[in-house]
Formats: structure tokens, sequence, C-alpha cells
């Protein structure tokens, strides 16, 4: 767990590498149901055509169906899943079903000002498309690309107003969540305002401890 911008993606892929283990997101599990036809990937693909979204029990369904795969068995790393307090509650029941034992909640914090300062620095070229941050990795002119002369932007998605929305939907969302596995013996709280490597090295040394 961790708020966009805390550097999940990174860590897990560097976790995948590390244990050669599976990534299991809730949108690649979707869209393998649908393409292979099951039961309930067929299920999904009717809310999915009405931009409706998937209902719990068909999404925990087919969590189920994925974890049962041999490729998990050497081990997998959830992301996009638990979301709610309820889905982590079936979690529960699906891993007490397959026999698994979870190592760890892992949630990388990060505060509000360093994820703001993170995205909001983030700057595009209009013309090649190269990425540059206002204090990580700046320009050696303002607002002009290094590579090519052309000029930068600031992706709307990337602006104070929204970064600061996303930010407080999040909190809120996931707050009861993360209350949740703070209850649990599983939850690791893991300080992301560090270099990647130094937070890399942490959630290995803290999963290991976990075992
Ligand atoms: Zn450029």
């Amino acid at each position: 767990m961790g708020p966009p911008g805390a550097g999940k993606g990174t860590q897990a892929e560097r976790l995948i590498e590390t244990y050669g283990i599976s990534q299991i997101s809730t949108g690649d599990m979707f869209r393998a149901a649908v393409k292979e036809q099951t039961p309930l990937g067929l299920e999904a693909q009717k809310y999915m055509d009405n931009g409706q979204l998937v209902p719990d029990a068909v999404t925990v369904g087919i969590v189920k169906e994925r974890l049962a795969k041999e490729d998990c068995k050497k081990g997998f790393i959830l992301d996009g899943f638990p979301r709610t307090t309820s889905q982590a509650v079936s979690l529960d029941a699906i891993l007490r079903d397959l026999h698994i034992t979870l190592n760890g909640v892992v949630n990388i914090v990060v505060s509000d000002d360093a994820l703001i300062e993170r995205t909001t620095g983030r700057q595009i070229c209009r013309t090649c498309g190269a990425t540059y941050h206002l204090s990580f990795k700046p320009t050696k002119k303002q607002g002009v690309c290094d590579k090519c002369g052309g000029e930068l932007y600031q992706r709307d998605d990337d602006k104070m107003e929204t970064v600061k929305k996303r930010l407080s939907v999040y909190a809120a969302q996931t707050k009861p969540l993360i209350d949740y596995y703070k209850n649990s013996n599983l939850y690791i709280e893991i300080n992301g305002e560090r270099d990647m490597e130094a937070v890399f090295n942490d959630i290995v040394e803290r999963l290991g401890k976990s075992k």
C-alpha cells in the first residue's frame, strides 16, 4: 500500500526480480479472466462493458482463481487489491481456503508535502516527451528541454489542486484498510521519503524478519 507517487510500482518491480515471484494486479487479472473466458471473467466483462464497477463477489472470485495457480506457489505480490476493508476480509478467507499465509502488508508512507513536491515538480517536453523534475532532475535552462530545446509543460494530473485532491481521496479511502492491517501482525510501515535503494533494502529486511 501507499499513496500515488510513493514509489509502489518501482519497489514491486524490484521485489519481483529479487524473489522471482509474480505480481498480481487486479487490472491484469481481469484482463486474463476475460481473455480466457472463465465464468467469472465473463461476469466481470458484463459490468466493465457497461462502464460499471465489478462487484466485490466477482473480484474476489477472480483473485481466488488467480492465487490458486501454479506460479503463485513461490509467492506473489498483490497490487491494487484489497482496496477496502470488506475486500481485505474476503482476502483473509481466500488465503485460509488456499492455505496461504502472507509475509506482510507493506505500507510505504510519504508525507503529503513530499508527494506534492515529487509530483508537481514534474515537467515534460512538448516536442520529444523527455521528462524532468524541478528539484530532482532540473534542466540546464529553466523551461527548456536539454535534449531538443523544446518547451516544457506540466500535465494536468500533476497540478497542485489535482494532486491534493487525489491524496485526500486516497487517505479517506484507505484509512480503514490501514487500520485493519495495523490490528493484525502483518503490518509493516516503511518510510518512503528516502532514495529507492534505502526503501527497498528496508522492505526486504522487514519482510525477512516477518517469516
Ligand atoms: Zn525535448
